[in-house]
């Protein structure tokens, strides 16, 4: 064979592998075997020797049995899309079994690892990390609330010395939010969880950016301050709107919230670099560790033993950064408010 000849024949070869690789990583409901239990379970509404009570329909769609409001439309729907939930999680775990024990890899099913449901929550490591990032968001909160109100001095007319108090309690509910919907998302999977979870997650990392930008450039004045937020502002809305009333496109929006990261990290970093802030230790750990969590959410692997995969793990990493960050807050109050009363003596 001619050089070239070789050569193309040698990078046709390496493209069909590369082919046969990705059409090895497809997504398991394209699956036969997959499928074909779906079908028959929906038909059925059994899995092997495993039946679901939702899946009791007649040829028509309507249900066997049941008293009258069981025969209403939107409760059969509810039903129906129950049923299909319900065999597609048991087709998956045992098509999964059986790739394990031919000694095949776990592939995703409708773009989603094959998660081991605890009580029929369907990624209940997920839930629980949200459970406590949450409560420890709350437990941050309220120490701030202490520290500003009760143990620092406050102006005459009852205000805090420390110029941000009304922006970080707007971050505290706001982060709050996006926990309690990450926990529900987590647990049932629909897309009315899922457009809760996308929008409190873009609203709190939108409102964190600006958060971000009136610190490090010490913007206390309020003009300047809706100046800086209005564009902002009508950004992370229009995305939320096309998120909720257009398209739930999922890559759109981690690029999105990549962007939004990327560039209070970049922020904070850089200030924590150029200013004397007594606390700024704890930025520089936030915004490592903040990079380090945001790497391990896109580092994708199938879930050990079915119940950790990255997406909890960085639900993980969150909980002491949160700790931390709220710890930094705390110190920027103080910080702010001691070198303020000096210039007022
Ligand atoms: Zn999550």
């Amino acid at each position: 064979m001619a050089p070239h000849l070789r050569y193309s024949f040698l990078l046709l070869t390496a493209l069909c592998f590369l082919l046969r690789l990705i059409a090895a990583a497809e997504d398991g409901d394209a699956d036969p075997i997959y499928k074909g239990c779906v079908e028959q379970c929906e038909k059925t509404g059994c899995v092997g020797d495993r039946c679901f009570q939702h899946c009791k329909f007649s040829s028509d769609g309507k249900p066997v049995d049941g008293p009258w409001y069981m025969h209403e439309p939107l409760y059969l729907r509810w039903k129906q899309w129950d049923c299909r939930t319900d065999c597609r999680y048991h087709c998956m775990v045992a098509r999964e079994e059986e790739r394990t024990k031919l000694g095949d890899k776990p592939v995703k099913y409708h773009g989603k690892w094959p998660f081991r449901r605890v009580y029929g929550i369907q990624e209940p490591v997920a839930v629980a990390l949200s459970a406590l990032n949450l409560a420890i968001q709350f437990h941050g909160w309220v120490s701030f609330f202490i520290l500003v109100y009760y143990n620092l001095p406050l102006r005459p007319d009852k205000k805090t010395y420390y110029e941000y108090t009304g922006l970080w309690h707007i971050y505290g509910i706001l982060s709050m939010n996006s926990w309690l919907w990450s926990a529900v998302f987590h647990s049932r999977d629909v897309e009315l969880t899922q457009k809760l979870d996308y929008s409190s997650a873009v609203a709190l990392l939108g409102y964190t950016l600006i958060l971000a930008i009136l610190r490090a450039f010490n913007v206390r004045d309020e003009a300047t301050r809706v100046m800086i937020s209005a564009p902002l502002i009508a950004f992370v809305t229009t995305h939320i709107m096309y998120l909720n009333f257009y398209d739930l496109a999922y890559g759109l929006n981690v690029k999105v919230c990549m962007i939004m990261a990327i560039l209070q990290l970049l922020i904070w970093a850089v200030w924590a670099g150029i200013s004397k802030h007594p606390a700024r230790w704890k930025l520089w750990l936030v915004v490592v560790g903040g990079g380090v969590a945001m790497f391990l959410e896109n580092y994708d692997f199938p879930p050990y033993k079915g119940y950790v995969d990255a997406h909890a793990l960085w639900h993980a990493t969150t909980i002491p950064l949160t700790f931390l960050w709220w710890s930094f807050i705390r110190d920027d109050a103080e910080f702010r408010t001691t070198s303020l009363l000096k210039k007022v003596k």
